[in-house]
């Protein structure tokens, strides 16, 4: 029975593996010289969805989860393993939630290669690997004092989906609309990463909010070089125009600061990298904004239009005094 319902809906041709689903280990023959970057995402009921939630949107976003920290290591995607389990064996469910991964899988030229199915509250781990040239990755601890700070896209709008989703935010319906793609359809940033090889110092991407996810860069790039701090530009923050709008409330805010799930990568460059960071933006269709600079001084500045520091401690980002 488990195995019908592998071999229809997570058994594909994996023309890129040598062996794919149905024996007891994939066989990968990984680009000789290649490196290999591999990473894990899990996702649970009632923690990272919903019952409610759409069962593609949910394929979709487990793997636009994963595929992210491949983008963010500048990591070209090649395979992949599903551990899903399952309360019950529900066709539709799993037909429109393999329909939503595998079109993202398609997307991105990533090839479901193995897993393990199981009965049990919903749960999805994902693990997905892709390839980097020696060197070349996109590493945490690169960033160095008078790097610019960069961030893709635009940021705060699938917290601020979630906060309206909660109750804690009132926004008209329309304009709802307009920030829940962002929570439930995710777009993983990885034409980015890989344009970025080469010219951007350090990368994560934005999974905890903007301030979080900076502040592990600082705290790795830190390790054994001279200490570093970053200083943003609050205005300078890339946002919806819906988000705009509702900036002048603390909820909204903290979304963008420290709201996380917008998979936007967050990175340094050296100021000589401008035109090569507009480049490699261009060509992986994305836009890119300047945010702030890294600097000598330890510790995470945010200015406010008012040209004052924002309320901000050491460990990240401890709200706004209203
Ligand atoms: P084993 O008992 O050796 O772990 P399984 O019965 O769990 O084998 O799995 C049979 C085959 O199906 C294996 O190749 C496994 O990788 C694959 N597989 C199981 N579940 C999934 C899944 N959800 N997605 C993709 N492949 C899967
Ligand atoms: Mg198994």
């Amino acid at each position: 029975m488990e195995f019908d319902l592998i071999a229809k809906h997570f058994t594909r041709a994996t023309p890129s593996a040598v062996l794919g689903v149905g024996d007891d280990c994939a066989l990968l023959a990984p680009t000789p010289g290649m490196q290999l970057a591999v990473s894990s995402d899990m996702l649970l009921e009632g923690r990272h969805f919903s019952p409610q939630d759409s069962p593609a949107g949910i394929g979709h976003k487990s793997l636009a989860v994963n595929l992210s920290d491949l983008a963010a290591m500048g990591a070209t995607p090649r395979w992949a393993t599903l551990a899903i389990a399952l309360p019950e064996e529900d066709d539709a469910w799993l037909t429109a939630f393999a329909r939503g991964f595998f079109r993202m899988a398609d997307t991105h030229g990533i090839e479901l290669v193995g897993g393990d199915t199981t009965r049990g509250a919903l749960t999805i781990c994902i693990t997905v690997m892709g390839e980097v040239p020696p060197g070349q990755a996109l590493r945490r601890d690169g960033a160095r004092s008078g790097d610019d700070v960069w961030v893709s896209g635009a940021i705060g709008s699938a917290a601020m989906a979630l906060a309206y989703r909660q109750g804690r935010m009132f926004m008209e319906q329309i304009e709802a609309a307009r920030v829940l793609p962002a929570l439930y359809l995710p777009t993983p940033r990885v034409e980015l990463g890989i344009a970025l090889r080469g010219i951007a110092s350090s990368a994560i991407d934005i999974s905890d909010g903007l301030l979080g996810d900076l502040g592990h860069i600082l705290e790795r790039s830190n390790l054994g070089a001279a200490p570093i701090g970053a200083r943003l530009e609050f205005a300078a923050l890339p946002t919806l125009p819906v988000v705009q709008r509702y900036l002048h409330e603390a909820v909204a805010r903290d979304c963008v600061l420290a709201g996380g799930d917008d998979y936007e990568l967050c990175f340094t460059a050296p100021p000589d990298k401008r035109n090569a960071v507009e480049a490699a933006a261009q060509s992986a269709g994305v836009t890119v904004t300047r945010i702030g600079l890294i600097t000598a001084e330890p510790g995470l500045a945010v200015i406010g239009a008012d040209g004052q520091p924002l309320a901000i401690d050491h460990t990240g980002y401890d709200h706004f005094a209203a």
